[in-house]
């Protein structure tokens, strides 16, 4: 009797941690644009209102850039002055981790707005090979904004952000990575009905609105 209970909840056990593995599998949305398209601005927004963590590819590659005894430093450092897309291993190990480590911290947040990922085929095939099956894509949220708009809103973060790439020269070779580059990754997530695309040329509070519809609509 007491052997046969044993028996049945050892049965349920895998289909239990199974069903718990699949709630708490993350779920991704990418935030793409161009740069200076309001990504940041906008995400920061969203982590009020939402249950979800944001992580940007370019802060977490800043952060690598600077951290003492990085073997990548001065790669990043010379990538990102020339505006090209750091090589997707270096990247995706950081976002890993950093979704790993904010899961382990509280398992309830599981929700990830993944900003400036995936930037090019590279990034794509690296996100398949090491997270496809770890981590559902949910959608792709898409700030649309024209490269004049964008070129002066960095033109005018450069004013006090410091960073080394929100300067004209860095800006022209950065717009060319975004066309060349990212748009095509766009149209391909197009192409699978998966990108919810913003206005993102008129003001902050216009653009949450339609954010905030999005993510009222899809979680
Ligand atoms: P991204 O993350 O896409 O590079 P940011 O969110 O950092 O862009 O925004 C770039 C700059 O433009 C920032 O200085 C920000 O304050 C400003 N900005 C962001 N969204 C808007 C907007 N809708 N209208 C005007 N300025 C904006
Ligand atoms: P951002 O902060 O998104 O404007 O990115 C700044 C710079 O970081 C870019 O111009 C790239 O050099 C680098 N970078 C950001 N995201 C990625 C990525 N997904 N893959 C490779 N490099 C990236």
């Amino acid at each position: 009797m007491i052997g046969g209970l044993f028996a049945k909840v050892f049965q349920r056990v895998p289909s239990l941690l199974y069903r718990v593995s699949l709630m708490m599998k993350p779920q991704v949305v990418f935030v793409l644009g161009g740069p200076g398209a309001g990504k940041g601005t906008q995400c920061s927004k969203i982590v009020e209102s939402f249950n979800y963590t944001h992580l940007s590819a370019g802060d977490l590659l800043r952060a690598e850039r600077a951290r003492e005894g990085s073997e990548s430093g001065q790669l990043i450092s010379n990538y990102i002055k020339e505006g090209k897309i750091v090589p997707v291993e270096i990247t995706i190990n950081l976002l890993k981790k950093a979704m790993e480590e904010t899961m382990q911290e509280d398992e309830k947040k599981f929700c990830f707005l993944i900003d400036g990922f995936p930037r090019n085929k590279d990034n794509l095939e690296g996100w398949k090979k090491v997270m496809e099956d770890k981590a559902d894509v949910k959608f792709v949220l898409f700030f649309d904004c024209d490269d004049e708009v964008c070129i002066d809103r960095c033109l005018e973060r450069g004013k006090s952000s410091g960073r080394s790439d929100d300067n004209r020269e860095s800006l022209e070779k950065r717009i060319q990575t975004y066309l060349q580059s990212t748009r095509p990754i766009i149209d391909l997530y197009e192409e699978s009905g998966k990108v919810r695309t913003i206005d993102a040329s008129r003001c902050v509070d216009e653009v949450f609105a339609d954010v905030k519809a999005v993510l009222d609509k899809e979680g």
